[in-house]
């Protein structure tokens, strides 16, 4: 097996762990890989404590540390197809998907590499000419990082990357369900020139392979990206030792439709904010807000489009969306609908496993679709992270404000109007880190994605993604040193 990537020697775990790896969309088998112990991730952290104080990596320019990000790209682009295949393997997510996913993550790594070195802190004026004071960059230390598994190589990217170029040193634990492609970027970084014990990895079980993480004296950050609850977890673990913390938690996302919204291309997006990846999409815009007059003209042509959806395996190239991650992901899902039928939603589309014989052997759940919704439904304030559509009605810009910001996470949102000025309005007004105007679900390496309320501390992304991985320090220098005679004698 040889899996486990530890002081840059690829290892089997202390106490010989398996875990099979199905392909979500047929059960049929990926692959057997290590199932780390803790035992594992703290011979890992060890390493990267030590690659951390003693090893070359912290202390080599900023500008080469770039250059090998940007080697990691290249090496990740030339194996582009390879990696889209494990990860669509593991997560059952379309090949076509799986690719632009590998393109983001390619550009993830240019993105940071292309940053280096363009960030030298800054000097601060100390007001007197005996002393001059400047403020640099200096990098955390270890960092733990763990990912989910809906995104999984692009969700570690935007952790890796900037790590990486701060000059941390890293132990990564992927999602128990989809560790190919980790497996796959740290032969990436190792070809590219990465110094042994920079990066580590650890494949297994969250509390058993991840608790280290959190826990550990020898780790100084974690950073987390999943669910809510293993997020607060964590955080409470990582205060007995103070350590940085950064949260990614999810969300439950509002998409306002104005009536004067384009409706062809309201329509359009509606679909994709929620059904796309199945709504396994942390920014899944899973809560349509309909103002009054549109709802059901918007509504029955929401319903009539997503009841064609086609779903499929990852290399059936006339499915639209795959399969959920895992048989209980669907039951969760499946009692989200429960939910909110019996707290009186209207089903309009979905709502029961598909009858298709070629589906049977994965975890597939139609495009579903509940109308008449109210705010303190559990299906309206809780992530199903399925896909599974609530309609809203609103009547008025506050209205529509009110309703969008009755969530208690704050991740993502959009708002739908031809009115440019109600749309710079609203969109200020919505407490969501981001909001998309007549558009869902784009975003760029350049700018920030954080979020308010549940859905966590911290920035990924930009240069505020980078700010997370390291400290700034404040050096003062007296430049005319000599004896200050504060007492006599
Ligand atoms: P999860 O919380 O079950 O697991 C996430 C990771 O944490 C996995 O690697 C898991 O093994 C690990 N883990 C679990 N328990 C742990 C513990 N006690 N100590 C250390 N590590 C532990 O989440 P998931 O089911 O993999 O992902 C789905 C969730 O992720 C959804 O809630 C979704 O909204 C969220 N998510 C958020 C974002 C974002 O950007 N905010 C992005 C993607 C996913």
């Amino acid at each position: 097996m040889a899996d486990l990537y530890v002081d840059g020697e690829w290892r089997d775990p202390v106490a010989g762990g398996l875990r099979e790896i199905r392909c979500p969309a047929d059960g049929a088998h990926v692959a057997t890989v290590s199932e780390a112990t803790r035992a594992d991730t703290e011979l890992a952290i060890a390493a990267a404590r030590r690659a951390f104080d003693e090893g070359p990596w912290p202390r080599t320019p900023e500008r080469e540390r770039g250059a090998l990000l940007l080697r990691a790209a290249d090496i990740i682009e030339r194996d582009a197809k390879t990696f889209a295949r494990a990860e669509s393997l593991d997560t059952g997510k379309r090949v076509v998907e799986s690719e632009y996913d590998i393109a983001d993550v390619v550009s993830c790594f240019r993105y940071y590499g292309g940053i280096a070195g363009t960030d030298a802190g800054r000097v601060v004026d100390t007001g007197r000419d005996d002393a001059v004071s400047r403020v640099v960059y200096e990098p955390v230390g270890v960092c733990g990082l763990i990912t989910p598994w809906n995104y999984p190589l692009l969700q570690a990217s935007w952790k890796v990357a900037p790590a990486l170029l701060a000059g941390n040193t890293i132990v990564l634990k992927p999602s128990e369900l989809t560790p190919s492609t980790s497996v796959l970027l740290m032969r990436a970084l190792e070809e590219a020139g990465l110094p042994a014990g920079a990066a580590n990895l650890v494949l297994g079980a969250g509390p058993e392979a991840g608790g280290p993480l959190a826990e550990d004296p020898g780790v100084d950050m974690v950073s987390f990206t999943g669910g809510l609850e293993t997020g607060r977890g964590i955080m409470a673990a990582a205060a007995a030792t103070v350590k940085k913390v950064a949260l990614e938690l999810g969300g439950k996302n509002p998409n306002v439709v104005f009536a004067d919204a384009d409706f062809e291309t309201a329509v359009d997006f509606a679909l994709t904010a929620v059904f796309l990846h199945s709504g396994q999409v942390c920014s899944a815009g899973a809560r349509l807000i309909v103002e009054d007059g549109l709802h059901d003209r918007l509504v029955d042509e929401v319903v009539r489009r997503a009841r064609l959806i086609r779903l499929g395996g990852p290399f059936d190239p006339r499915a639209e969306t795959g399969a959920l991650i895992s048989a209980r992901h669907r039951e969760k899902v499946e009692a989200y609908v429960a939910a909110g039928l019996a707290e009186g939603a209207v089903l309009r589309c979905g709502g029961e496993r598909p009858a298709d014989p070629a589906l049977a052997g994965g975890h597939f759940y139609p495009p579903t679709v509940l109308d008449e919704c109210r705010q303190d439904m559990r299906v309206v304030h809780e992530e199903s992270f399925g896909p599974v559509l609530t309609v809203e009605r609103f009547s008025g810009e506050d209205d529509a404000v009110r309703i969008a910001n009755d969530t208690e996470y704050g991740l993502a949102g959009a708002v739908w109007t031809q009115d440019a000025g109600r749309a710079q309005r609203v969109a200020r007004r919505l407490r969501h880190g981001t909001v998309w105007i007549n558009d869902y679900h784009p975003y760029v390496p350049q700018a920030e994605w954080g979020g308010f309320g549940l859905s966590g501390v911290g920035r990924e992304l930009g240069r505020t993604g980078l700010e997370e991985y390291r400290e700034p320090k404040h050096i003062w220098q007296n430049i005319q040193p000599r004896p200050q005679r504060w007492f006599r004698g």
